[in-house]
């Protein structure tokens, strides 16, 4: 499907809970952030429907993310509901990978075709500061899973605060070279301030080529991250407010004073 500016919407990021295990700096604050009620998030039946109705306009590539989209109770069931939909031809999961080596090989096996993990430093304590607790070792030992799964190709994404050439940044890469992984490197970003940079390595943060739509945890679909504006499919319904939203996509991103990267998926 076409915007009005002309570009292909053809990817939709669906944040499927708002929980997460970690509580990483940039990301939440410390205590966390007021969580969404139970009967607040969408059902699986309801982000199954978003997403038939999205691939039926134009949607073929699919990216399940969060929160931590792996503490999402049933997660598996889901992944198999969403790999069944005809028109599908990427259906990815972001993950901050502490649960990945139990899960890699099921999600294989319920039709996730790749992922991409979390990690911005090799170092230990680092990792656990930015993290606020997280254990790299399990992190390291889920890449090591998704790769058995065949899980491919496997991205790291790692966010950086200055520059690529940071000595964190440039050790995540040459991990990233001896274990044949591919790495996007994010700046860190502030939603309200309207902070926002393009990903490097990836196609995130570029608003002339932008090919997103977003389904938030709680059944708001967003056309733009960096933008207060939103669509219920609950009150509006599912077509009316993926139409809304595609023919409401701003031309460029400004700032966005209502959502955290957890509800939203990044
Ligand atoms: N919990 C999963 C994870 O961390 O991979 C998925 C959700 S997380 C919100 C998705 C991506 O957004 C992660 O790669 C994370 O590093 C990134 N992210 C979170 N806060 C960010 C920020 N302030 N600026 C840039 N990227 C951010
Ligand atoms: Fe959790 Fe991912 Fe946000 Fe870190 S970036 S707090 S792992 S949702």
């Amino acid at each position: 499907m076409l915007d009005k500016y002309n570009r292909t919407l053809n990817y939709l990021r669906i944040s499927v809970t708002d929980r997460c295990n970690l509580r990483c700096t940039y990301c939440m604050p410390e205590g966390g952030v007021p969580m969404l009620s139970h009967s607040d998030i969408l059902s699986f039946e309801e982000i199954f429907a978003v997403t038939q109705e999205a691939v039926n306009m134009g949607i073929d590539k699919v990216r399940i993310t969060g929160g931590e989209p792996l503490v999402r109770k049933g997660i598996l069931a889901l992944i198999k509901m969403l790999a069944n939909i005809k028109g599908i031809k990427d259906l990815s999961m972001t993950t901050n990978g502490i649960f990945l080596e139990e899960f890699a090989e099921d999600l294989k096996n319920s039709g996730l075709h790749r992922i991409n993990i979390s990690l911005d430093t090799l170092d230990p304590e680092k990792f656990k500061a930015i993290t606020r607790g997280g254990d790299i070792n399990k992190v390291k030992a889920g890449i090591i899973a998704a790769k058995k799964a065949g899980l491919s190709p496997i991205k790291i994404n790692c966010v950086i605060n200055n520059s690529k050439e940071d000595d964190d940044a440039k050790q995540v890469k040459q991990f990233c070279i001896d274990n044949n992984l591919d790495v996007r490197f994010i700046h860190q970003m502030n939603l309200k301030t309207g902070h926002f940079a393009i990903v490097e390595g990836g196609d995130g943060g570029d608003c002339e080529r932008c090919n997103r739509l977003r389904l938030t945890a709680d059944g708001k679909i967003k056309p733009c991250l960096f933008n207060n504006m939103e669509f219920d499919i609950r009150k509006m319904g599912i077509k009316e407010a993926l139409q809304i939203a595609v023919n409401q996509k701003p031309e460029c991103g400004s700032f966005n004073g209502i959502n955290h990267f957890n509800n939203i998926g990044g």
